[in-house]
């Protein structure tokens, strides 16, 4: 039996800090899980509810949609999963099932979604519940801790590089939590990888390179050959007539992130030529299966710092600063 409160970091208002609140376990609704948190990753999306970025929190919410833990009871209709499971909780915590877009295999563009550390309360803490049919099983005797950061930043990652077609030659601006799990999958698949990192920081530079990236540079750099596509995980706007500038006749440039400073101005001629700019929502369920399937193929092995859950302010300005490398993951 789990105990009957719980420790959590809790949002009141953004642009204030989280606090360590004592509270209620929550009860697992008739299609929803109640797991023990194992470990829950600290994603940029967090930093954006933080900050306000993103407008539409339930508050107060608990943050975190990189959520690993073991299932310790079910509600009444829950049948894929029982006691014990090792299970994964992504963003996308609830679809409606019946707009237009779920009904046409897009369920990330659903009309009336609920996100997980957004609307529903997430993975800071030391139980979350979560719709069964949302979660992915994951195998029990990983390390938690490791498999956190596939659950957002490798599965939107994932669905992003999707996006970028068959890429030979591919650029990933902002080499952070995605992008080092991306990076491994990519060059696993053959492709040649090019990094681009903040002006200067030598540490992520040799860190794709240990990855097996062709190129690492500064982002106002360009690469050394044209690019086939881009992928841009920083959430930084004038990196889109960079990105455009770099990649070939007929190439696409992916917006990753769930907020991004606004795009400069830029001239037609550098998106002439069939070139593609677009971004990416979210998730499917799809998405997280294929990538989990791949993931543990590759295999891809996830560089992470851990934090006790008390300290989720700290692991928030170490994100915010970039002096994180790989990805940051809160431990109950
Ligand atoms: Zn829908
Ligand atoms: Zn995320």
């Amino acid at each position: 039996m789990p105990p009957k409160t719980m420790k959590a970091m809790m949002l009141d208002r953004p642009g204030t800090e989280l606090h360590l609140r004592e509270i209620a376990v929550p009860e697992p609704g008739r299609h929803q899980v109640l797991i023990e948190v194992l470990a829950c990753g600290v994603c940029r999306t967090d930093l954006h509810v933080v900050d306000g970025d993103l407008t539409e929190p339930k508050l107060p919410i608990i943050p975190g949609h990189e959520i690993v833990g073991t299932v310790v009871a079910t509600g009444m209709d829950v049948t894929g999963l029982a006691p014990g499971a090792r299970v994964g909780v992504p963003w996308l915590g609830h679809t409606c099932g019946a707009c237009p877009y779920c009904r046409t295999q897009r369920e990330n563009l659903c009309d009336a979604p609920g996100f997980t550390g957004y609307q529903i309360d997430g993975g800071y803490a030391d139980y979350a519940v979560a719709d069964a049919d949302y979660c992915f099983p994951l195998p029990a005797d990983g390390d938690a801790a490791k498999q956190a950061p596939l659950m957002c930043a490798g599965l939107i990652g994932y669905r992003s590089y999707r996006m970028a077609g068959e890429a030979k030659r591919l650029g990933i601006y902002g080499f952070g939590a995605a992008a080092h799990i991306l990076a491994q999958l990519a060059v696993h698949q053959g492709r040649e990888v090019h990094a681009f990192t903040r002006s200067g920081d030598r540490m992520a530079q040799e860190f794709a390179a240990e990855l097996g990236c062709v190129w690492a540079g500064s982002s106002e750099e360009e690469p050394p050959v044209p690019l086939d596509a881009a992928i841009i995980f920083a959430p930084v706007g004038s990196l889109v007539p960079a990105a455009l500038k770099a990649v070939v006749k007929g190439g696409t440039v992916v917006c990753a992130g769930i907020h991004m400073s606004d795009i400069p101005q830029f001239p037609y001629s550098i998106l002439w030529e069939e070139r593609v700019v677009r971004s990416v929502a979210n998730l499917t369920r799809r998405d997280g299966h294929e990538f989990l399937e791949l993931a543990a193929k590759a295999p891809i092995e996830t560089e992470i710092r851990r934090y006790p859950l008390a300290n989720a302010n700290r692991a928030l300005a170490d994100l915010r600063s970039g002096a994180i490398t790989g990805a940051a993951v809160l431990i109950p």
